[in-house]
């Protein structure tokens, strides 16, 4: 994972990034180990798939929304972050859409492409991978030696969007013949980008009626559409069908990061400004393609032959003989790999990035895609909001009534007075003794928040730290899964660990689970214990207390404590625990409880053990909290004196490992994390 910001780190800026080869692009320049900086105006997708790239890659993307054709905006971009280079994806692109508002084809392509070489060049950025397409060669069979197509290939598209594409590549050769030792320009002409990211995670989410054959044939086969129309089976090919060549995404995106090493060792002297086509060089039929993915699916679509579409031809099909001499590129997957791909793209995602029951909004200020809060199983009756600031449960609604204690902004829970609030707490939860532990020997002292103890990691822990993501999935109709990342390093701890955080939920048995994993990212050794922090009341009326619950809890056995909060290695029996109604006079509870569940670094393998049970007669709501893990701290004295909220507003039930094991030889190897081990826990939370 690494860590954004300004720095004299050198940045590789993706226009266009959010969309379909761009987000590709993306995962692949990371992949790649370059730093990349996405704008995007999202006027052909949305956040999402940076929110997903984010946490498949464990890296922060910094992005902004910003349309190329506003310069101001662009420019705050280049004044932030040292762009070395440039991969310019943004632009419209249908072809039929351009004959119709040309004008706006016209004034967004070129005129945004304009505003990126200004201010490229105000700037000093001189290198730029440019998108462009087939398309500027138009009807390559019009010349007798051209199919397969090479670079040289007279240029002639046939509509405004190809116009676009050719005028931009002139605008480059003339910027380049102006300053020839200053600028480096590749133009990537691609051939037909199909199949989707193996991960099924990323791919083509295209808005309305998709133009593409694959596109289509997805939509067909998660019956969105009824039926695929075949244009023509009346050319001269082998089943009648025009042939195209089709490119695997994956395949397109590494053409890039060829085109960009590339540009680095280019010639200073002479700069550069060169065409490349991006295709396999084979060439498929439409009913070969449809054949492929019939198989990839396992569904037989129905279709129709209609007539030809003006304009169609019988064969484009690349010779990408120079990207292969030059770029060292050439494609690895084939049709059959990029059909199964989209398979698997479109059917975990049948509506592409739009997940229904999901709602996000901004939890900072507008257009900070850092801070979101994300809103799952919307109109359900069981519905959770989670924020990226410390991955926090912001809200949990059973039947619309609020379970949770929660904030409404940033600004609250990034404030001092937060007593953690639905927060991940890490690195490292519940209280070390004297703020001390050690590790190979080495001491390290945290801040202290107690007389003689540090809880909760103290002012560093999770709840003030942004989160990558969250990726949000919807694998099934009534279960929805959102994953959050966090790279903490630099922290009090030593090493740097990778946090991952998953919350899923199923509307339908209302039940909400909480994974943390964690692994060391750099260093050998570390200390962690991971645990959410909410506050629950199940009264009717949250801001009155939660007098009246009546509590169950499933084990009586205690740590004894002494007034550090530490334990003194005895584990006794609490008289009070098993059974009892809470009322604000009665007994409180800072407790740490044991489970019957074994200790170790990973307990996901153990069984999900119920730990407590809190039921209000009023609301008739009950909540069943089970987990992997061998102790829960109760905590009924909560939150304290925060917007909103008093003391004894909220009950807590923190699940994690024994106080303070970190510095107990017994304890301590289930919160000892090395590098090559994964940490993990699990939480159940039950309502009925
Ligand atoms: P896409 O629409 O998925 O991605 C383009 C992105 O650019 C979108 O996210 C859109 O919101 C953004 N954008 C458009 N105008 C913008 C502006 N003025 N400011 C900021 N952002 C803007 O398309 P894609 O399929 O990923 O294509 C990427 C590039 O590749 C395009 O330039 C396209 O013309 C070119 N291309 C695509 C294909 C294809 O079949 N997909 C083929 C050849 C070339």
């Amino acid at each position: 994972m690494t860590d954004a910001g300004k720095s004299t780190a050198k940045w590789v800026l993706v226009t266009g990034g959010a969309g379909y080869i761009g987000s590709h692009a993306v995962a692949e320049l990371i992949e790649s180990g370059y730093r990349c900086v996405v704008v995007d105006n999202f006027c052909n997708s949305c956040y999402e798939p940076i929110a997903r790239l984010q946490v498949l890659t464990n890296t922060k993307i910094p992005f902004f929304k910003v349309d190329l054709m506003d310069g101001p905006a662009l420019e705050k971009v280049f004044q932030q972050y040292n762009i070395d280079s440039v991969i310019h994806f943004a632009g419209l692109k249908a072809v039929g859409e351009s004959t119709k508002v040309p004008l706006t084809y016209y004034h967004n392509n070129i005129t945004g492409t304009v505003v990126l070489l200004q201010t490229m060049k105000k700037y000093g950025t001189t290198k730029l991978v440019f998108s462009s397409s087939a398309t500027v060669y138009g009807d390559a069979t019009r010349f007798p030696n051209m199919i397969p197509i090479p670079e040289n290939c007279p240029t002639g598209p046939t509509n405004p969007y190809g116009k676009t594409k050719l005028l931009i590549e002139e605008i480059l050769e003339d910027l380049h013949t102006s300053e020839p030792e200053k600028w480096r320009f590749a133009v990537l002409r691609y051939f037909n980008p199909i199949g989707a990211h193996p991960s099924g995670l990323i791919g083509e989410d295209p808005l309305g009626i998709p133009n593409n054959l694959l596109p289509y044939m997805a939509q067909v086969a998660v019956k969105r559409r009824d039926k695929l129309f075949v244009f023509g089976n009346d050319y001269d090919s082998r089943d009648g069908t025009p042939i195209r060549d089709y490119i695997h995404v994956v395949d397109l995106a590494k053409g890039h990061i060829a085109a960009l090493k590339y540009l680095n060792v280019a010639d200073n002297e002479s700069g550069l400004c060169r065409a490349w086509n991006l295709g396999s060089g084979t060439g498929s039929t439409v009913l070969e393609v449809y054949k492929a993915f019939c198989k990839a699916s396992n569904i037989v679509l129905p279709y129709d032959i209609v007539g030809r579409r003006a304009g169609d031809v019988l064969n484009l099909t690349a010779k990408p003989d120079r990207a292969t001499e030059e770029l060292k590129w050439k494609t690895h997957f084939k049709v059959a790999d990029a059909c199964s791909d989209l398979w698997k793209w479109a059917t975990g995602n049948p509506y592409g990035y739009q997940v229904l029951g999901v709602a996000d909004a901004f939890f900072n200020l507008p257009n900070d895609y850092e801070s979101r809060v994300v809103a799952l199983g919307c109109g359900s009756g069981f519905e959770i909001s989670l924020s990226n600031v410390g991955a926090s449960i912001v809200d949990l609604k059973v039947d619309g009534k609020s379970v949770v204690l929660g904030l409404v902004n940033e600004c609250e829970y990034v404030n001092d007075n937060n007593p953690y609030l639905g927060a991940t707490v890490g690195r490292y939860a519940n209280r070390l003794r004297g703020g001390k532990f050690s590790i190979d020997g080495v001491e390290h002292q945290l801040e202290l928040n107690e007389k003689s103890a540090t809880v909760h990691s103290s002012s560093s822990s999770y709840h003030k730290r942004r989160f990558l993501g969250p990726l949000v999935t919807n694998p099934s109709k009534f279960k929805y899964i959102a994953k959050f990342a966090l790279l903490d390093s630099h922290s009090q701890f030593p090493g740097d660990v990778v946090v991952n955080v998953t919350y899923e939920i199923d509307i339908k048995t209302r039940e909400l689970e909480v994974e943390y994993e964690g692994i060391v990212q750099e260093g050998q050794m570390t200390v962690i214990n991971l645990t959410n922090h909410s506050y629950f009341n199940l009264n009717p009326f949250q801001n009155t207390g939660y007098d009246g619950t009546e509590f169950k809890l499933f084990s009586d056995q205690v740590l004894e404590i002494d007034a550090a909060g530490c334990p003194t290695g005895r584990v006794s029996k609490s008289p009070d625990a098993s059974k009892f109604v809470y009322t604000k006079g009665g007994v409180q509870f800072d407790t740490c409880f044991v489970t019957g569940n074994k200790g170790g670094i990973d307990t996901r393998e153990n069984k999900l053990e119920p730990v407590i049970e809190a039921y209000h007669p009023e609301s008739k709501l009950k909540l069943i909290v089970c987990t992997t893990e061998p102790t829960f701290q109760f905590y009924t004295k909560g939150p304290g004196f925060i917007e909103g909220y008093g003391e004894r507003f909220g009950f807590c039930c923190e699940p994690g490992r024994f106080i303070n094991a970190a510095n107990i030889e017994e304890w301590k190897s289930a919160v000892t994390l090395r590098k090559g081990e994964v940490y993990g826990s699990k939480t159940l939370y039950k309502f009925n």
